[in-house]
């Protein structure tokens, strides 16, 4: 049975799950221990204990412990990769490069342990220094989602460790077999006993009692809104750190003077990669009227030379939705889609498989306007809208008109057009004649209005939300009282 790591150790939850393959729901990957509140208590005492410690420890050991995990991490990137689309469902190629991209982020964040450079000031006042310096938060809790549940959780844990902290890591209960695989790794480590967690068990009840918990010092989430609004309201009392990244509803613009098989391509990529169960999800296509029907048809032929199996068989290109929830969800989406009057041009049926999952077809929905329920609503499947547009302004103004803002995308050769979008498009992520999603580990990411609060993550602009700053005046010796 997979295990929580807790102060050091390996320990049984109160109660198992069964971690079941969406692609073969007669796959049972392994039983998983959920954590009980007392672990969760012992496990923040741990953190609090060794996270004092690793602050004192010098940086060259951090770098060495992050460039191992790391280095491990995209050496096993094979073997972990299927691990992973075994539990998610995603295809081999998808799982096999996320955990090298989780290795990727180790690296990085490895380097920057060694570039924590602070800012000298002189004071205002005479025979003054001021320092400048960056200090960890403590112990920070990070909730992850399913969909990317390396690299996500990754994205959180190596930062977290590079700047000193302590972790407190509650994974999605969907996917607990590659958590407990990145966990080995990071348990062979020269850490100190405790500095890095495991609690496995619902969002409903660990996840909860770790948002409320007065001994967290910040909270990292990436997963729905609804529950990102439960945390902020759970992590209120304490006025506990708070970054979160949740739902979107990305467009693609598809303007009238794009190369048509690129923006096919990238908006079949977009829309239908991962099964669609990603953040950053080409939704909502906003295509120019004027090569609507052509971009339909094409659409409609890229969806349906998706092959769609077993995540571990060869040639599949689209796995199976993650779980019976998720596909229900879809369903029901697709039946909403219907009742507002919009059309399924083609997909959202159900495929027989030679093994028992949760298998749709992907699925293009026309007819209906940027105000309905599917066009509003993150679906999280391999499911796309095309919204029609009579303009540029047009496209600008649907894309913009959501409560999300994640990513956003133009297909257009006009240069003057992407730049005009670069600027205006009201998202934290923008591309130009690329997909909404696929980016890189090295710059931020993060959305605004209601896809992220809080700082951005990635890159060097973690350091904002792992560390506080701290301000401190040296009086020099002649300033001193005799
Ligand atoms: P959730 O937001 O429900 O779950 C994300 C994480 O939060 C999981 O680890 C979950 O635990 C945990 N969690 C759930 N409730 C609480 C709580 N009250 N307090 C603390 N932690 C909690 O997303 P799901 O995975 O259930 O997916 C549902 C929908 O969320 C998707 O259909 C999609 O719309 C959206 N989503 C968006 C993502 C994004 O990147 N934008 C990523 C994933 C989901 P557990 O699951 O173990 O109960």
């Amino acid at each position: 049975m997979g295990q929580n790591y807790i102060a050091g150790a390996w320990r049984k939850g109160i109660s198992e799950i069964a971690n079941i393959n969406p692609s073969d729901t007669s796959d049972i990957i392994g039983h998983f221990a959920q954590a009980s509140a007392s672990d969760l208590e012992d496990a923040i005492v741990a953190a609090k204990q060794a996270q004092i410690i690793w602050a004192q420890t010098g940086i060259e050991a951090r770098y060495n412990a992050l460039m191992a995990i790391g280095t491990e991490l995209m050496a096993r990137a094979e073997e972990l990769g299927t691990l992973l689309a075994r539990e998610e469902g995603k295809p081999l190629a998808e799982g096999k490069g996320e955990v090298y991209r989780a290795g990727q982020f180790f690296t990085y964040y490895a380097a920057e342990t060694l570039r924590q450079l602070g800012e000298n000031a002189d004071s205002v006042r005479p025979n003054i220094e001021i320092d400048v310096r960056r200090e960890a938060v403590g112990v920070v809790a990070i909730i992850s989602p399913w969909n990317f549940p390396t690299a996500t959780a990754v994205w959180k844990i190596a930062p977290a460790l590079a700047f000193g902290n302590a972790v407190i890591w509650k994974p999605a209960n969907l996917v607990p077999a590659s958590a407990v695989a990145l966990t080995e790794i990071i348990a062979r480590q020269d850490l100190p006993a405790g500095l890095f967690n495991l609690v496995m068990g619902s969002g409903s009840e660990i996840g909860d009692a770790l948002t409320r918990h007065s001994g967290i010092d910040a909270i990292t989430f990436t997963g729905s809104l609804d529950v990102g609004r439960t945390i902020a309201a759970a992590a209120a009392p304490n006025l506990t750190k708070l970054q979160m990244e949740m739902g979107s509803k990305n467009p693609l613009i598809v303007m009238d003077d794009c190369d048509m098989d690129l923006a096919v391509a990238c908006a079949s990529g977009g829309a239908f990669g991962g099964t669609g169960q990603k953040c950053t999800a080409s939704s909502r296509l906003i295509v120019h009227d004027k090569i609507y029907d052509e971009f339909a048809e094409k659409l409609v032929a890229a969806a349906q030379s998706i092959k769609v199996g077993h995540a571990l068989e060869e040639g599949v290109t689209m796995g199976p939705a993650v779980s019976e929830t998720q596909l229900h969800s879809n369903q029901k989406y697709l039946q909403i889609a219907k009742d507002d009057g919009g059309e399924v041009l083609w997909g959202g049926h159900l495929i027989d498989q030679p093994t028992t999952g949760f298998y749709m077809a992907p699925a293009v929905i026309a007819g209906l306007g940027n105000d309905a329920t599917v066009n509003r609503e993150e679906m999280f499947g391999p499911m796309t809208c095309l919204i029609k547009a009579s303009s540029y302004e047009q496209a600008l103004h649907i894309a913009n008109d959501t409560e999300f803002g994640l990513t956003a995308g133009i297909m257009t050769s006009s240069l003057a057009r992407a730049n005009h979008f670069r600027r205006n498009a009201k998202t934290g992520v923008v591309m130009v004649n690329l997909p909404t999603a696929g980016t890189d580990y090295h710059v931020p990411f993060g959305g605004r209005g209601a896809s992220s609060h809080g700082v951005r993550e990635q890159g060097r602009a973690a350091v904002e939300f792992y560390t506080t700053v701290k301000t401190a005046y040296v009086g020099l010796p002649s300033a001193m009282p005799d």
